[in-house]
């Protein structure tokens, strides 16, 4: 390989092919694990899903943020379905809304403790209903408070239905509404069980009202929240669901019975003073209570030191989530997310141990929030991987491939060029070397004659003999540089006409043939006279054949015997020219048919040539739709076949 070529493909080596090696090394390293390309994707999901809680519980927070406290209107924030519910505190930290009051066990006054007692055995034994119902006023002569006056009113209101008196349980009923905030003695709501016993007597179609009307009461106020109301809520549901499904109004009515459990949980929760962790500004809390619930709150401090705000529950809010765009995506590429409190992210990752789980922080201002995502089927989510890896390796090292034969591909063309430019060159020595030789061999030849420097005549003839042989390889050479100049820049146009094979051989022969008898060659000719004409340029034909013909007698220098031959050849015919001379090393026989190219033992006998011959012999020979080859002679020396097609008729 040429210096400069060998340069080239070393700086080719160092600036594309070790980058790109190393390049394919790092990927393909960072590609080979397909579970950490799982957990980057889930990373990569992530934070499309903070962005979208973030946007979910700002839209949720942001009136409650900036609204005027005093016209904030909490339970409107109830009717969305990720807000578990809201809340006031007070400055000590203590519920205000939704009213939760603690179990109000109270002292009777003795002597209403006693008529009361009394009345109620009275109903129990039987005793009439004018009787009980007579005893029963006497109570409520007796009663001194609220609360007792209430107990009264409910055991009225119980004593008549039993009695069928309907008229005086509504109106027992009625009045027990302006009582919706009094409790008897035993921690008992009277309102509440006067509600309950009435719907259930009066059934579906009267009973409703009755039932949501005290949904609403409890909902808006008008009666408390207290330990022990879970219990009628509990009986209230089981009757609605006794009820007929379709009947009108009954699916509202489920609808508040769940939003006062709702508010319910929340307050059995929280009611505590110290139990809602409230953040110590406005902002975000998260965590989990006692028994493991996680929570998140937000809070709006005011400036009384009391707070309003939002508690979430995780599962509607997750739900929320999957919901937004980001969820969508995520779930699409196999992948499920959790929201968990501070607390809950180990549990998390050992749940998830199995599959491929990340856990991130929600937001920085979302009190420690976290989500958890995880592959639902890991497997599977590896298998894509493993595919989509695949892919990007086969690319890239389908990319090198190319970059390789790319290189590859330049760096022969240049070596190429540089052989040629250097072929080049040699021509441009060797023909100026062909040149001089005949021509000074002409000059001396001639001078001698010219000077009368001879013997004799025979010694004259051999002076002018030398002087036509250098000639005629004068005239060869220019014909030959002249004919492959003319092919080499294409402008060589062929002449074709019918013509006879043996007499371009004897017309090729004639002029180089005294000289062979004369440097003693042994000619042995074979030449078939009576073959079909070709289509050929006479003149182009004889010049390859000339070529051959110069060929053997310039590289024989022991043997010198020289075998032509003109005969048939498969359907075409053929010139062969067999020498004993030199002969061409067999890993240089295809090439001696380049322009420039001259085997190595032609320069090593000292044989000058230009290189030009044979390449001209062999464009001859394809322009007439031959070839020609040389054939190995075992024996030493060269056999070279010129074979053309026989003209068709
Ligand atoms: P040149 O002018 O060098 O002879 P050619 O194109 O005619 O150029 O031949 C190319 C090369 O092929 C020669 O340099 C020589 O090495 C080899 N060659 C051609 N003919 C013969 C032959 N008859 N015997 C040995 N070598 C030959």
């Amino acid at each position: 390989m040429h210096r400069s070529s060998r340069k080239l493909a070393l700086l080719f080596l160092l600036l594309i092919l070790l980058p790109v090696a190393l390049l394919t090394w790092r990927s393909v390293d960072s590609l080979r694990d397909e579970r950490e390309s799982v957990q980057a994707e889930a990373l990569l999901l992530g934070g499309p899903l903070q962005d979208a809680l973030g946007r979910l519980l700002g839209s949720l927070t942001q009136g409650m943020a900036y609204a005027d406290p005093r016209g904030l209107d909490l339970a409107a924030y109830e009717s969305f379905p990720e807000v578990a519910q809201a809340f006031r505190v007070n400055a000590a930290g203590r519920l205000e809304y939704p009213l939760y009051l603690p179990l109000p066990l109270g002292e009777r006054h003795p002597a209403f403790a006693v008529a009361m007692a009394r009345a109620e055995a009275l109903e129990l034994g039987d005793g009439g209903y004018a009787t009980v119902r007579e005893a029963y006023r006497e109570a409520w002569r007796r009663a001194v408070s609220g609360a007792e006056e209430a107990e009264v009113l409910n055991a009225q209101g119980r004593a008549a239905l039993a009695a069928g008196d309907l008229t005086t349980a509504a109106e027992a009923h009625r009045q027990l509404g302006l009582y919706g905030l009094s409790f008897d003695a035993d921690g008992a709501h009277p309102a509440t069980l006067s509600h309950l016993r009435l719907a259930e007597h009066l059934g579906p179609v009267q009973g409703l009202p009755v039932l949501a009307d005290w949904a609403r009461a409890l909902l808006t106020g008008r009666y408390p929240l207290f330990p022990g109301i879970r219990q009628s809520l509990g009986a209230a549901q089981a009757l609605v669901g006794r009820w007929p499904a379709d009947q009108g109004g009954n699916r509202a009515l489920k609808a508040d019975l769940d939003r006062v459990e709702r508010r319910l949980t929340f307050a059995e929760r929280f009611a505590g003073p110290a139990a809602l962790q409230l953040p110590p500004q406005t902002g975000y809390a998260c965590g989990s209570l006692a028994d493991g619930t996680p929570f998140l709150v937000f809070a709006r401090r005011l400036s009384d030191g009391s707070a309003v705000g939002l508690s979430f529950d995780m599962e509607p809010l997750r739900a929320a989530l999957q919901r937004t765009a980001a969820g969508e995506r995520l779930a699409q590429r196999g992948f499920d997310v959790e929201l968990l409190a501070p607390g809950a992210t180990d549990a998390f990752s050992v749940t998830h141990r199995a599959t491929i789980s990340r856990v991130l922080v929600a937001g920085e201002w979302l009190g420690g929030l976290h989500l958890g995502i995880w592959a639902v089927d890991s497997s599977s989510a590896v298998s894509y991987y493993r595919k989509r890896n695949l892919a990007v390796l086969s690319a890239i090292f389908l990319l090198v491939g190319f970059v390789a034969l790319g290189g590859y591909v330049l760096l022969r063309d240049t070596h190429r060029e540089v052989r040629l430019a250097r072929l080049r060159s040699d021509f441009v020595a060797n023909v100026s070397h062909e040149l001089r030789t005949p021509l000074a061999a002409i000059r001396i030849n001639a001078e001698t004659v010219l000077a009368g420097r001879y013997r004799n005549p025979e010694r004259r003839d051999e002076f002018l003999r030398a002087i036509v042989r250098e000639s005629e390889r004068l005239s060869r050479l220019v014909d030959n540089i002249m004919a492959f100049a003319q092919l080499d820049s294409g402008r060589l146009v062929y002449d074709f006409q019918p013509c006879q094979l043996a007499a371009v051989v004897r017309g090729a022969l004639e002029p180089i043939e005294p000289q062979l008898r004369y440097r003693g060659f042994r000619l042995d000719l074979a030449i078939a006279e009576d073959l079909p004409p070709l289509r050929a340029d006479r003149s182009a034909l004889g010049i390859a054949v000339a070529n051959l013909l110069a060929n053997a007698a310039k590289y024989s220098t022991e043997r010198l015997e020289i075998a032509v031959r003109v005969a048939t050849y498969g359907d075409g015919q053929v010139v062969e020219v067999a020498d004993r001379g030199i002969g061409v090393p067999p890993s240089e026989r295809a090439r001696i048919f380049e322009k420039f190219y001259r085997a190595s033992n032609a320069g090593a006998a000292q044989v000058a040539g230009a290189g030009v011959g044979l390449a001209l012999t062999r464009s001859i020979a394809e322009a007439h739709g031959g070839r020609v080859e040389l054939v190995a002679r075992p024996s030493g020396g060269s056999r070279f076949r010129l074979v053309l097609p026989t003209a068709r008729s």
